[in-house]
């Protein structure tokens, strides 16, 4: 007969073997896993601690969650907030404050702005809002008039328009109106990245919808991420990324909409005022995150023929770039570091060198 006592006996054995087994696991793999799933930035954040005490970790991620919801709040470029504050300000040809953070992203999007030639350019909101994409939801329904675009092109919002001193925003230009879409997940992974180094943590990787930061290694391994594959589900390649590094990507496949079978992008071209065409993504790979999502951006812009060049002005080395009939093209330092996907794929990439950079007196203002 099995009595309460034997029941609990038998209980606490395995228990003990468990607690045996599990310390001879902890003793080969030291391994403390933590990780937290945000929504922030109009997209989901998985951060993933490594090698922290439990306490710690979730402490750096509440603190962590706290400064991104902040920046979403404050870099928002439709809601409320101080970014509007400052798009207000603008139109009415005044000046805005701003705090550090938003300060320097700026400046950075004013560096941006100059090396890519203008392709890559924070300062196009309108047309952004024009085209339909400052809301949550894709647009519906047909595409703005060309009478409505053309104005918006013309009027020639630029970065260096902006005259900035100190926390004081104005513009030259009052077309100015500022979106950091193309770059803010990038800064704030990077912000987010500091955070959690303040916090003692070393090894760590943050995955934000296109954009992956890592911090050290994963387990005396490196982080594998994989590059999504456009057209289906899975993967096209992957990539092992060093300590510090970022990658991140630009596709139309994030944000688009469908009308009479013809699909927009929400990646505008300032030239035309029009979404790209002829790319599906393009990703970068690089230690600065924010320089990455921007040239990622202001790359897809540039299309088949001009992305090497707009890659070497922004001192970007490695990229790949995926074309709308799936052809793929990549810098040498970009293939040298793609895997296939699985053991079994292939990986059919065209390199491409990169031209020596243009000279510019580009600066952050
Ligand atoms: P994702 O958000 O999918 O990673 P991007 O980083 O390319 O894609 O950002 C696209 C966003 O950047 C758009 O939603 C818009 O807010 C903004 N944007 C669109 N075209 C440009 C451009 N030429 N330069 C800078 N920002 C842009
Ligand atoms: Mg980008």
């Amino acid at each position: 007969m099995i009595t309460t006592a034997l029941i609990v006996r038998a209980v606490s054995l395995v228990l003990l073997a468990l607690g045996v087994a599990l310390g001879v696991f902890r003793a080969a793999h030291p391994i403390q896993d933590t990780r937290e799933t945000l929504y922030v930035f109009g997209t989901l954040v998985e951060i993933e601690i490594l090698d922290t005490d439990k306490d710690t970790a979730q402490a750096a991620l509440v603190d962590v969650g706290q400064m991104l919801q902040r920046l979403h709040r404050d870099w928002h470029a439709w809601r409320p907030g101080m970014l509007s504050d400052l798009n207000e300000a603008i139109a009415l040809g005044e000046t805005g404050a701003v705090n550090d953070q938003l300060a320097t992203i700026l400046r950075r999007g004013a560096l941006f702005d100059c090396q890519s030639d203008g392709l890559f350019n924070p300062a196009i909101g309108t047309l952004v809002g024009l085209w339909g994409f400052h809301a949550d939801s894709p647009p519906q329904g047909a595409p703005p008039a060309d009478t409505a675009i053309q104005p918006l092109v013309a009027a020639q919002p630029r970065m260096a328009d902006l005259e900035i001193s100190d926390n004081r925003i104005g513009s030259a230009n009052a077309a100015v109106q500022l979106d950091l879409g193309g770059f803010a997940k990038g800064a704030a992974l990077d912000m987010a990245r500091g955070a959690l180094a303040a916090w003692g943590i070393r090894d760590a990787v943050l995955n934000a919808g296109g954009g992956v930061e890592v911090m050290g290694s994963h387990d005396s391994r490196p982080w594998r991420v994989a590059i999504r594959d456009p057209f289906a589900w899975g993967a096209v390649a992957a990539v092992s990324l060093k300590p510090g590094e970022v990658l991140h990507t630009s596709g139309n496949y994030e944000r688009f909409f469908d009308h009479n079978g013809q699909r927009f992008s929400h990646i505008l071209d300032p030239r035309t005022g029009y979404p790209v065409e002829g790319i599906v993504s393009v990703s970068v790979l690089d230690t600065d995150g924010a320089r990455a999502d921007a040239a990622a951006t202001a790359l897809s812009v540039a299309g088949p023929s001009e992305w090497p060049q707009i890659a070497a002005d922004m001192g970007i080395t490695s990229a790949l770039m995926i074309a709308d009939d799936g052809a793929m093209m990549a810098t040498p330092a970009m293939i040298a570091r793609l895997a296939p996907p699985a053991e079994d794929a292939t990986l059919e990439v065209q390199p491409v060198a990169l031209p020596a950079p243009r000279a510019n007196d580009c600066a952050v203002p």
